[in-house]
This record gives C-alpha cells, structure tokens and sequence, in this order.
C-alpha cells in the first residue's frame, strides 16, 4: 500500500480484512518486498513530490514495467495514467496505463457523487461507487480497456493487464470487489 500522502489507511484496512498481508509502503526497500501495490485517493501533485523525495518514483516505474499488478483509486488513477491532463505544472507520474484522464474532471460545484454502475464481469449487483473531486478517462488506448462506464459514456474505471484503475473509491463502500480483483491478480 502505498502510504505516502491520502486515504491509504481505509485501504490497508480493507485488504487486511481481505486476508492480505498488507503493509504501508514509504521507501523503495518497502517496495522491493511487496507483490503488488495499491496506491491510495488523495492528492496527486502531493503523491507525485513526495514519491520522488522519498526516492520511490523511479523504483515504482520499474516495478510498474517489470509486470507487478497496481490498483490505483482515483489520485491513484491519475499516478497510473500515461497522460494526465489539468496537471498543474511540472506534475509527473508514474505512468504505465494506457489512458488519458482529466483531473478534477467534474468540476467545482458537483466535485462529489455517489452512483451504481454495472460493471457486468463484476457480478450483477451494480457497484456503488463514491466520486470525490474524482478524475475521468477521456481516452482508452488500445492496451488499456473500459471496465466501467456512467449513463453518460464517460469512462471512471478501467483495466490494463494486473493493473486497475478506478476513478471512484470502493475503499469507502462496504463494495471490495475491486480489490478482490487486486488480490487475485497478484494470486495471494
Ligand atoms: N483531485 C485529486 C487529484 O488531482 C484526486 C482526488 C481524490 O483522490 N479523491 O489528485
């Protein structure tokens, strides 16, 4: 888990009740011990400077292109995506998602909502899904794909091999199926 800056707590939370051995990670050697990383909600141009401060920016690129499954909610999402636009100058990321997405997508007066998705290959009960000053996928490169989409087109959940993107944060539903697909992925 990668804890930072953000709500890495309520996700640590949710894995462990999963039965993951799940631990906080702050410094590369954390990272080389892990098999797989969640990166949290939060704030992105925060994550984004002390991910680099802490030196863990670049082993996280590498790990991210030797194949370790990532789940990334939200400022999370935004760390994954190989473009991010409204980026606030000199912002980087990780990279690694095959997307376009937009931060802070949904404006300033309606920056919060809550809606179900069907997300069919999830189970037929829709997914509750909480958006919190949330980013969208504008565009879906052919390596990536649309896991879920709202009423209106626009792409909040997407899946890339084992790594996973949501625009939304399941870490604050009683909904864990996101991360069940995390776990599998990186077959605890
Ligand atoms: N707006 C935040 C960002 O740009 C993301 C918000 C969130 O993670 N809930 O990083």
């Amino acid at each position: 888990m990668l804890a930072l800056q953000g709500d890495f707590r309520e996700h640590l939370l949710v894995l462990r009740e999963r039965g993951a051995d799940a631990v906080p990670v702050r410094r590369a050697a954390e990272l080389d011990d892990v098999a797989g990383l969640v990166i949290p909600g939060g704030e992105s141009t925060v994550m984004d400077k002390l991910s680099r401060a802490f030196g863990l920016a670049e082993p996280i690129k590498q790990r991210i292109a030797d194949g370790m499954p990532v789940y990334g909610t939200c400022a999370g999402l935004i760390m994954l995506a190989d473009t991010v636009r409204d980026a606030i100058t000199g912002q980087q990321n990780f990279g690694g998602l095959d997307v376009v997405v937009r931060r802070n997508a949904f404006g300033n007066q309606n920056d919060s909502f809550e809606t179900d998705l069907d997300i069919p290959e999830l189970g037929e009960r829709p997914v509750h899904a909480v958006f919190i000053r949330a980013p969208v996928i504008e565009q879906v490169g052919p390596a990536a794909r649309s896991l879920a989409e709202l009423d209106d087109g626009r792409v909040v959940a997407v899946e890339q091999g084992v790594l996973l993107g949501t625009a939304f944060h399941p870490e604050v539903t009683a909904d864990y199926r996101f991360h069940e697909r995390f776990l599998d992925s990186i077959g605890r």
